[in-house]
């Protein structure tokens, strides 16, 4: 048998909390991919986020037009041991060590433009940092880095803001 997620493209992004390099901002925000079903949003057991936090994250985006299937929280299902992400937005601690500055970071499973499944690990200090699971969720519904200062795509947590400009749900 052949593992579904052979055929999948994983793409990875993480946010800082500083950047040592500028970034050139770009022209265009474009949506790289997206969910052609509502994923269901699952908090792993072992992950101390508010649900406050989670539900004002997942409002940003539905003010935008996205929409979102059942919020699981407490989860203990395969999901959060990795065995798959199909369907879901997986919300866990970070599995191996984060290098230096890297508060999160998402891993999108896409079949060409179609999101299947996203997995967003997060740094045990910074569960309820303002703005980055509303950054995370942002890459898990398709969005890559767009480094306007003031927008919530920005790379470098300490340069994003509430700025949603070029995200609105098409
Ligand atoms: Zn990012």
């Amino acid at each position: 048998m052949v593992s579904w997620i052979k055929f999948g493209v994983i793409l990875l992004s993480s946010v800082s909390l500083m950047m040592a390099v500028i970034s050139i901002p770009q022209g265009k925000l474009e949506q790289l991919a997206s969910w052609h079903a509502l994923p269901t949003v699952r908090i792993c057991s072992n992950t101390p986020i508010s649900e406050h936090r989670v539900e004002e994250a997942l409002d940003f985006w539905r003010a935008l037009g996205y929409e979102f299937g059942t919020v699981v929280y407490n989860d203990e299902t395969d999901w959060c041991y990795g065995s798959t992400y199909f369907g879901s937005i997986v919300i866990m601690p970070n599995q191996s060590p984060f290098n230096g500055q890297t508060l999160a970071q998402t891993q999108r499973v896409a079949y060409n433009e179609l999101v299947v499944g996203a997995k967003i690990e997060i740094r045990a200090d910074s569960y309820d940092r303002p703005l980055l699971l509303e950054h995370e969720l942002g890459h898990a519904l398709g969005w890559p880095h767009y480094n306007v200062k003031g927008h919530i795509m920005h790379r470098a947590l300490n340069k994003s803001g509430e700025n949603c400009k070029g995200l609105k749900k098409s």
